[in-house]
C-alpha cells in the first residue's frame, strides 16, 4: 500500500512540476509573444498629438468624430493613443470633450488610460548638424513605454517633421487653429 502510495505521489508531483513550468513558462513568455503577434500582423498603432492637430485649446477639430470613429474601424480602439508633450490633465480635458462628441466609450476611456504624456514619456532631444537642439516626441520612446514594435508606430503630428530624426513614421499634419470650416479631418479619411 505504500509502495502503491509513493507511487500515486510521484506521478502527482511529476505532473504538477510540468503544469506548473508550462503555465510559468507561459506567463513569462506571453509579453514577448503579444509583441511578436503584433509585429507579425503587422498591426498599426496610431500616436495622435493632441495641441494643433486634433484641438485649438477646447475646440475640437471639425469632423473629429468621422476621422476617429473610421480610425476604431481599420485600427480598432487598443492601437490608438494620444501623445502629447502636455500632463495628464490634458489628456483627461480632451478626454472629457470628445465624450460630449459621442465617440465610442471604449476608445475614450483606452486613451485616458493609457495615452503618452510628458509624466511618460518625455520629449527627447536631438543634437542637430548645425548645432542647435530640438525637442521631438520619440516614436522610439513610446515603443518601449507602451511595449508595442518600433515599426508598427505611425504618429500625426501637427509639429514640423522635416528634423524629426524619425521623420518616416510621422505623418505631417496641417495646424488646426480653431477654423471651424476646417476640413483636414476630412481629407485623412479619403
Ligand atoms: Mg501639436
Amino acid at each position: 500500500m505504500r509502495v502503491i502510495n509513493h507511487y500515486v505521489e510521484n506521478v502527482i508531483n511529476y505532473w504538477f512540476l510540468r503544469i506548473y513550468k508550462i503555465f510559468y513558462i507561459f506567463l513569462v513568455y506571453n509579453k514577448y509573444l503579444t509583441y511578436f503577434c503584433i509585429k507579425y500582423k503587422k498591426m498599426k498603432t496610431i500616436l495622435l498629438d493632441i495641441d494643433y492637430t486634433l484641438f485649438c485649446e477646447t475646440t475640437p477639430r471639425p469632423h473629429l468624430k468621422e476621422f476617429l470613429d473610421n480610425l476604431v474601424n481599420r485600427y480598432g480602439y487598443e492601437n490608438i493613443y494620444f501623445y502629447t508633450a502636455a500632463n495628464h490633465l490634458r489628456i483627461t480635458e480632451v478626454c472629457r470633450i470628445i465624450l460630449d462628441l459621442n465617440i465610442d466609450k471604449k476608445l475614450i476611456s483606452h486613451l485616458n488610460n493609457y495615452s503618452l504624456f510628458g509624466g511618460n514619456c518625455s520629449m527627447q532631444e536631438f543634437k542637430k548638424n548645425d548645432g542647435s537642439i530640438i525637442e521631438y516626441k520619440s516614436i522610439k520612446k513610446a515603443s518601449e513605454v507602451l511595449n508595442i514594435p518600433y515599426d508598427n508606430i505611425v504618429l500625426l503630428d501637427d509639429a514640423p517633421s522635416y528634423d524629426h530624426p524619425e521623420k518616416n513614421m510621422v505623418i505631417q499634419a496641417e495646424g488646426f487653429n480653431g477654423l471651424l470650416n476646417d476640413d483636414y479631418l476630412k481629407r485623412l479619411i479619403l
